[in-house]
């Protein structure tokens, strides 16, 4: 057998939410998927990878230093884990017990999520500031700078900020506060990318440390992230992260990251050693990098413009469906069709016509944040040629096709 269609038995869907992990997440570009097939091919010393690939992200970001991770989760650990532990070895042997340590995170209440467990995951407690009362209250007021200042103390290890485009207040005054107390600020920017400015935009405001994605929308591996920032923070997370079953006097430092450090020694497997990015994931990531960065932006709004262009036209016979062009509520720059479903003429909700596609053939997946509106998402970033064509077809055959002349006799 061949495909591994075949081979596992397993068919892939049609991806109209986006490059979400529990969808598996983007896709990678040929450039970057063969990148990955030779370097599966290899036996390299991974310091030695992860100084060329310190190098790579240092001429992306402007960052002084960086390494690619497994995913901007295990950025997040590894920079959290940094930011306890410094360059201190024993510490970094003993996390995630984090007693005696600086173990406390400052996070905005409001940018509390799922993925905050990794930074919990290296063994700190996050202390929660401002009143976010915009659901419950009257809908003014949020955190503001000088909340982060007043959590921040002794035992403050680092502020966690989730860059977001409602994220509030600026980074740089979370920035200015945070420094003035000798806290580094860690970035979640995982989902951050495209736009390529924002490579530069978070070490720019003067964030210590930036976690990106790989595996969304830059073309990189699935399971690959990237964390960049303070030269001696990085250098923290990678000693985290590497096998390090060598004598110390044996060991050759990845070029760049600790020249200049003096360490009392090497730690043991450390916090990091269960998110070991493998050297598939590096080399790919790195020539993903590389691509995303060089690329004019433009090409890739143009083919997702008409991927949502062929599913506006796909639709356009689908009873009981409106088909609009709208843009995505977070990320202004990227195209999205909205369905609306006329629920009671039709007799089916949105969310039921969701559950459909999804249990159809081929499996169709969309966006249902919005389906007790009556709406269903498409995003354009995961279709494939042909496949607005297919969810045009697979809804004419739930809903049926609209009858023209009926409708223009009525
Ligand atoms: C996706 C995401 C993550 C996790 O990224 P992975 O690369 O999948 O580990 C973390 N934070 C935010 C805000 C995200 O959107």
């Amino acid at each position: 057998m061949t495909s591994i269609e075949e081979s596992l038995g397993i068919a892939p869907l049609i991806n109209a939410v986006g490059p979400n992990t529990r969808l598996g997440g983007g896709f990678v570009r040929p450039e970057v998927a063969r990148a990955m097939v030779e370097a599966s091919q290899w036996s390299v010393d991974m310091a030695e990878l992860h100084g060329r690939g310190n190098a790579i992200i240092r001429a992306a970001t402007g960052a002084d230093a960086g390494i690619v991770t497994c995913g901007a989760a295990a950025a997040l650990l590894l920079g959290t884990a940094a930011c306890v532990a410094g360059l201190d070895p024993a510490k970094m042997d003993r996390l995630p017990d984090t007693a005696e340590m600086r173990n406390e995170v400052v996070i905005a209440r409001n940018q509390r999520n799922s993925y905050d467990h990794a930074v919990r995951s290296a063994g700190v407690r996050l202390i929660e500031v401002g009143v976010p009362d915009r659901v419950s209250g009257p809908g003014v007021r949020d955190v503001e700078a000088w909340e982060y200042g007043a959590a921040i103390g002794e035992r403050t290890a680092a502020v966690l900020y989730v860059a977001r485009s409602r994220s509030g207040p600026p980074l740089q005054e979370v920035v200015r506060v945070a420094h003035a107390a000798a806290t580094p600020v860690l970035v979640d920017a995982a989902a951050e990318l495209p736009p390529v400015s924002n490579l530069r935009r978070f070490v720019e405001a003067g964030a210590d440390l930036v976690a990106f994605s790989g595996g969304k929308l830059i073309g990189g591996p699935q399971a690959s992230g990237i964390l960049c920032g303070r030269r001696d923070l990085i250098a923290s997370a990678l000693l985290q992260q590497l096998d390090l079953d060598i004598l110390p006097s044996d060991w050759e430092p990845p070029a760049g990251l600790l020249d200049g450090y003096s360490l009392v020694g090497l730690p043991h497997h450390g916090i990091g050693r269960q998110c070991k990015a493998g050297k598939e994931q590096i080399a790919g990531l790195l020539v993903a990098l590389r691509l995303f960065a060089e690329e004019p932006p433009e090409r890739r709004l143009a083919e997702w413009g008409d991927r949502t262009n062929a599913l506006l036209a796909a639709v356009g016979n689908v009873a009981w469906l409106e088909a609009k062009l709208i843009s995505d509520a977070l990320r202004g720059d990227i195209p999205m069709v909205a369905l609306r479903l006329d629920e009671s003429a039709c007799g089916m909700s949105a969310r039921e016509l969701a559950f459909r596609l999804r249990q159809g053939t081929p499996r169709i997946e969309v966006k249902i944040e919005r389906a007790d509106e009556g709406l269903l998402i498409c995003g354009p970033t995961c279709l494939k040629e042909g496949d607005p064509a297919a969810i045009g077809r697979r809804l004419g055959e739930i809903l049926g096709v609209r009858n023209e002349r009926l409708r223009a006799a009525g």
